[in-house]
């Protein structure tokens, strides 16, 4: 059944007719990769790999994961991060803290000196165990197909980020893309 509805015009009662439903095409499809601006997509800064981001952003990338409560933007020298804001737990330490080729000692500076201490306390205590965890469920990875972000370092179970086969090349979590 149509609505029906009063013209306005002549004061008669129609029946309002739909236009037959238009089959789906599927969405366009674009040559190029454009944004909804019609600007080409830039790459994100956020997706270079550990290795090649500056100290700057060495810092913030880890202070992201660091940090709980407040803003890793909101973190400098001049406004150092307490210990009470730090994620210290053993399953809860930014993967890139444990690795061997980063200087943790870049933190120091957004760090109270007891934060320092703890920081450095807990990194100890996690040297000594062999488990890693996901940063996504903060299960231990065990034997379980596992995946580390190129740009943050962290690891993650397959299954914990939608992968299932076996990746070749760089991998970027959601948190870095
Ligand atoms: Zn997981
Ligand atoms: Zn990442």
């Amino acid at each position: 059944m149509f609505p029906v509805f009063k013209c306005i015009v002549c004061t008669e009662t129609k029946r309002l007719r739909f236009p037959p439903a238009a089959g789906s095409r599927g969405r366009p499809k674009l040559t190029t990769k454009k944004t909804a601006t019609e600007l080409p997509r830039r790459r994100n800064r956020r997706c270079v790999s550990f290795d090649n981001k500056d100290s700057k952003e060495r810092c913030h990338v880890i202070l992201q994961r660091l940090v709980v409560g407040v803003r890793a933007e909101d973190v400098s020298a001049n406004n150092p991060v307490d210990s009470r804001y730090l994620k210290l737990q053993p399953n809860e330490l930014p993967a890139a803290v444990l690795h061997e080729n980063v200087n943790v000692q870049l933190l120091q500076p957004f760090l109270t000196p007891h934060a320092w201490q703890q920081l450095q306390q807990a990194i100890a205590e996690r040297q000594q165990s062999d488990d890693w965890f996901c940063a996504s469920c903060h299960n231990d990875l065990g034997t379980q197909h596992s995946v580390e972000c190129t740009s943050c370092l962290d690891w993650f179970h397959y299954g914990c980020v939608g992968l299932k086969r076996k990746r070749k090349g760089d991998w970027f979590c959601c948190v870095c893309v």
